[in-house]
C-alpha cells in the first residue's frame, strides 16, 4: 500500500484502519454499557473512546477519594477533595477527550437502574467490586443474551470472563452453594477454583491496564463479529509471569440456563 504524506494522518482512525476488520461504522453504531468508573472503569472507557466508540453509558454511584489516584486517569487531586462523583468526572473527561461523543452518567447502583437498562445496550462492560453487582449484571446479560466483558483484579492478579449468551457459560456456572457463602463476604471469583479475591485490595495501574485492556479487545471481536473472543476466563498473574485461558463448560444447574 502506497501512503501519501499527510493523507493518512488527516483520518484519526487510520491506524486502526489497517487492520482488514476494523469498521469504524460498526464501532460507532454500538452502544456500550460500562458498570464501575474505578480504575478498571477508566482504563476501560479510555481505551473504548480511543478505540472509536462514542455512544457510552457510566454507572457508578461512588465518590472520588484520594486513594483513587495511583490509578485513575481522569482523577485529579481537585476532584478527590471535592467528593466529586466517578461517573460525573469520567464523562465529562471523555467527551473532552471526543467532542462529538455521547456519553451519559448515572450516579446509582447498577440494582437500582430501570428493567429496560441493561437490555437497551449492546455490549456490557463489568468494572465493579460487588459480588450483587456483578451477579445483577450476569443474570441480566444472559436473559437479553447481551455479551457481558467482566474484568477483576487483586493486586497483580487479574481476570477477564467473557460471557456470550447462549453459547458460552456465565459466572454462575462455576459457582456452588460454597462459593456462594463465599461471595457473600468476598467481591470477585474466577469461578472453578483457581482463586477468590479479597475485597479492598486494590490493584496496581499495570495490572488494571492489562485487564482493562483485554476486555477492551474482547469488545472489538464482539462488534466486529469475530470468532476469536476469549472462552471464557483469561487470567494473568503478574508476579508469576503467568497468563492463560480457562474454558468454563455451562452448567446445567445455573438458575441463568434454566428456561424454568
Ligand atoms: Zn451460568
Amino acid at each position: 500500500m502506497q501512503i501519501k504524506a499527510g493523507g493518512i494522518d488527516e483520518d484519526e482512525y487510520s491506524r486502526l484502519k489497517l487492520f482488514e476488520w476494523f469498521d469504524i461504522e460498526k464501532v460507532r453504531k454500538e452502544k456500550i454499557l460500562v458498570v464501575g468508573a474505578g480504575a478498571l472503569g477508566n482504563e476501560v472507557c479510555k481505551n473504548l473512546v480511543l478505540s472509536g466508540y462514542k455512544n457510552i453509558d457510566i454507572v457508578d454511584m461512588d465518590r472520588i477519594v484520594k486513594a483513587n489516584l495511583n490509578r485513575c486517569i481522569f482523577f485529579d487531586e481537585g476532584d478527590a477533595e471535592n467528593g466529586r462523583y466517578k461517573a460525573e468526572i469520567v464523562a465529562k473527561k471523555l467527551r473532552k477527550l471526543k467532542r462529538n461523543a455521547k456519553i451519559r452518567y448515572y450516579v446509582k447502583r447498577i440494582e437500582e437502574m430501570p428493567e429496560n437498562f441493561i437490555p437497551s445496550h449492546n455490549i456490557v462492560l463489568g468494572c465493579v467490586d460487588s459480588v450483587e453487582a456483578r451477579l445483577h449484571i450476569n443474570s441480566n446479560c444472559y436473559l437479553f443474551k447481551i455479551p457481558y466483558i467482566d474484568g477483576a483484579t487483586h493486586g497483580q492478579i487479574g481476570k477477564v470472563h467473557v460471557v456470550i449468551p447462549p453459547e458460552t457459560s456465565c459466572l454462575e456456572c462455576g459457582m456452588n452453594s460454597t462459593h456462594s457463602k463465599i461471595l457473600q463476604k468476598r467481591f470477585s471469583c474466577t469461578g472453578r477454583d483457581i482463586l477468590y479475591f479479597e475485597p479492598k485490595i486494590a490493584s496496581d495501574i499495570n495490572t488494571t491496564s492489562i485487564i482493562s485492556a483485554i476486555q477492551v479487545q474482547e469488545v472489538l471481536k464482539i462488534t466486529h463479529g469475530l470468532r476469536n473472543y476469549i472462552r471464557n476466563i483469561f487470567y494473568y498473574d503478574g508476579r508469576r509471569n503467568f497468563s492463560s485461558i480457562f474454558e468454563l463448560p455451562i452448567n446445567k444447574k445455573c438458575p441463568n440456563h434454566n428456561d424454568k
